[in-house]
Formats: structure tokens, C-alpha cells, sequence
């Protein structure tokens, strides 16, 4: 499962934003974001010129670092968001949401996407009660997605939970914390991403 393997904290302070990619550190006065305010590496702190081509590729590579996927796979979502009925840029972020690794994040299960990743890459978890190990894989509105393992480590799923409790759920996920399930109830909205996303740029980007 290739993935990016640059320190998180870099990607953030190069997009400028809190990605949130690290858990409870985020939350901490260690983010590296909130330490140090320019870009890393030797010309970080030199004055940005704004060019349309350079606000539209730090768009694009922001929303790729939120969820953790690679240019390939970045530019296959937007192949099928393109193709699909619908608005481009919107269509995009609902198939990131929907991916299953996103969906265990959001039940609050893990503290980061790429938490939730190692979850699903070591097979607890389900959709419709067949085994899903592919982090990419896309879930359905109708879609139920549990967790099955041992005892022990769902008692640990569960308080990773308890903890995350004030994490609001998105409103397409209906969730039932007792038997770590949730149900698909409708397709996630630009307001569920919980970052502002000017995907519109994306397009435009991946249009030329
Ligand atoms: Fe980003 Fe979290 Fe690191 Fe802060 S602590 S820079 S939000 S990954």
C-alpha cells in the first residue's frame, strides 16, 4: 500500500494549514504548524508569489495530504468525479469521504485517517459483512460498516471512541457506538470535509 512517507507535521506547515494528520498532537501546543508559521526547508520564509497555477496546486495538494492518497490515485477520484453526473469538484469530495479508511475516522475509531488506514489494512474491517482490507475502497449510501476483532481490541476501539466523543459525526454516517457500526444514511456534503476547500480550483487545475 504505497502512501507518503514525508513527516506529516512538513505537510502541513508547506500547505500553510493544520491537516490534522496526527491525532492529539494536532491538538497540543506541539503542532509544528503553530510553532513555526512558514514553510519548511531552506526558502520557506522567502515571500510567495500568489500565481493562479500555484493557488490551484496547493489546493490539489492540500486536499491530497488530508486524506492521505497519492497523485495516481488522486487523479483517477478525479477521472470518476469527472465522468459521474453531477459537480466536479463536489462529486471529488464526496468519493474522499467515501473512502473506507475516511468512513472509520469519522466514526471516530482512530485519531488520524492514517490510523484508521492500519485498522482496515489488518482486516477488522466490514461492509455488508464481507471482510474490506483496501483502504481505498468506496462505500455506498445503504452501506453498513462494522468492526469485528477480539474482544480486547475492540474494548481499546471503543475508548479511542469515548475519547473522540466530542469530535462531531458527519450526518451522512448514522453511528451505533455499542456494536462499533454505522450506517451509510446519505452522501457527505462539502460542509462535512471540515475544511475550507475551494475545489473549484482542482478543476480548473486538472482541466488544462
Ligand atoms: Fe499538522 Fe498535526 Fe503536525 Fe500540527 S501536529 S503540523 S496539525 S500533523
Amino acid at each position: 500500500m504505497a502512501r507518503n512517507i514525508r513527516p506529516s507535521c512538513r505537510l502541513c506547515r508547506r500547505e500553510g494549514v493544520k491537516l490534522f494528520l496526527k491525532g492529539a498532537r494536532c491538538m497540543s501546543e506541539k503542532c509544528a504548524v503553530s510553532r513555526r508559521t512558514y514553510a519548511p526547508g531552506q526558502h520557506g520564509q522567502m515571500r510567495k508569489k500568489g500565481s493562479n497555477y500555484g493557488l490551484q496546486l496547493r489546493e490539489k495538494q492540500k486536499v491530497k495530504r488530508i486524506y492521505g492518497v497519492l497523485e495516481k490515485q488522486f487523479k483517477h477520484y478525479f477521472k470518476v468525479a469527472e465522468r459521474a453526473k453531477g459537480v466536479t469538484g463536489i462529486t471529488l469530495l464526496q468519493l474522499l469521504e467515501k473512502r473506507i479508511d475516511n468512513v472509520i475516522f469519522r466514526m471516530n475509531l482512530a485519531n488520524s485517517r492514517a490510523e484508521a488506514r492500519q485498522i482496515v489494512g489488518h482486516g477488522f474491517v466490514y461492509v455488508n459483512n464481507k471482510r474490506v482490507d483496501i483502504p481505498a475502497y468506496t462505500v455506498k449510501v445503504g452501506d453498513e460498516v462494522s468492526v469485528k476483532d477480539k474482544e480486547a481490541r475492540l474494548k481499546r476501539l471503543k475508548e479511542t471512541q469515548g475519547a473522540l466523543k466530542d469530535r462531531a459525526i458527519p450526518k451522512w454516517l448514522e453511528v451505533d457506538a455499542k456494536d462499533v457500526k454505522a450506517r451509510i444514511v446519505n452522501q457527505p456534503s462539502k460542509e462535512d470535509v471540515g475544511f475550507p476547500i475551494q475545489e473549484q480550483l482542482i478543476v480548473e487545475l486538472y482541466s488544462k
